[in-house]
């Protein structure tokens, strides 16, 4: 078991030091509750002796200092924002090795250097034993392009998603996250629960109201779990089914039929190929459903559809 940290200032205290304001373009919200923090950190089901974590976001670091209190000795947070290096560089020196900090954009950091800085190189061979969890409290900005990045590199089982287990607790605007989670036949059900779906098992692991972020959002949030599925649903590359899920996903109130009647009546035979009901709506299909039908799209060899 790791050493507790020595004391730190508060998250609180560390703000008003550096006169950390809030950016929204960078959307940040903070969470200055260690309570919340903590019970975000539990979500993400953590066995310290075998966890690599890396944390998107960290901000001030109250999520960053529950995880460590859990006992992880690996961990890397990706900060975009300068002023948070000299909290987060504090940390990391308090946590004695265990805490690498990385300034840069999570859109654009290199998972070898991820891998490298948790002690995995080369990509192609990380440990197995190893477990890598991606936690976050995203940023919602661009919370969904990288969930659609993590997702693709899921898919091709590259970079930390080398390791099948690799599992996200992250944090969205309620919306989105109910999105990832929707089941069939439901309103918010789309292009990202089918995405998700496609490779992992989704859960809502944690509702927040707005009002325990500082400054508070207009929306509520919640914390997404998503745990690779041992069978991935996915068996064409990612970019295909994202094309078929635009294609199908167009016209939401239509039928799948007037769907594809008027973008390329081509594609009906091979609907009904998959013994798909073409009178359903996109959102009433199951994510086996889309899968077959990007799979029998590839293998009929027919252009994508526009
Ligand atoms: N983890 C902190 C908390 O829970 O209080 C802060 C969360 S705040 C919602 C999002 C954080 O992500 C901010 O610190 C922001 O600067 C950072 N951020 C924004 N865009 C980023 C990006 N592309 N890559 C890495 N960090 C980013």
């Amino acid at each position: 078991m790791s050493k507790p940290l020595p004391r730190l200032p508060s998250v609180r205290d560390l703000i008003k030091l550096y006169g950390l304001s809030a950016k929204s373009q960078l959307s940040q919200n903070f969470i200055l509750d260690k309570n919340i923090t903590d019970k975000i950190a539990r979500c993400a089901d953590i066995n310290p002796a075998q966890a690599a974590v890396i944390e998107v976001g960290p901000g001030p670091g109250l999520l960053t200092r529950s995880l460590l209190d859990l006992g992880v000795q690996r961990m890397v947070v990706v900060e975009k924002d300068a002023r948070f290096l000299p909290t987060l560089h504090q940390l990391a020196d308090a946590a004695g090795g265990r805490l690498k900090v990385i300034h840069g954009d999570m859109l654009r950091v290199k998972h070898d250097q991820l891998l490298e800085l948790l002690g995995q190189t080369p990509a192609r061979s990380v440990d197995q034993d190893v477990r890598f969890h991606l936690v976050g409290n995203l940023p919602f900005s661009v919370a969904t392009p990288l969930l659609a990045q993590w997702l693709n590199h899921l898919s091709q089982k590259s970079g930390i998603f080398a390791n099948p287990d690799t599992s996200m607790t992250l944090m969205f605007q309620d919306e989105v996250a109910q999105r990832i989670v929707a089941p069939v036949a439901t309103s918010p059900r789309g292009r990202l629960s089918i995405a998700a779906q496609s490779l992992c098992h989704t859960h809502i692991a944690y509702p927040l109201s707005a009002s325990v972020f500082v400054p508070q959002p207009k929306v509520n949030a919640a914390v997404v779990g998503l745990t690779p599925l041992r069978e991935p649903l996915l068996k064409v590359p990612f970019s295909q089914l994202e094309h078929v899920t635009r294609f199908l996903f167009s016209s939401r109130r239509k039928t799948l039929r007037r769907t594809i009647k008027n973008l390329d009546p081509q594609y009906l035979p091979l609907i009904d190929q998959c013994g798909i009901d073409a009178n359903l709506r996109a959102q009433d299909l199951t994510t086996e459903e889309f899968n077959t039908f990007a799979e029998v799209l590839m293998q009929a060899k027919v252009p994508l559809p526009p």
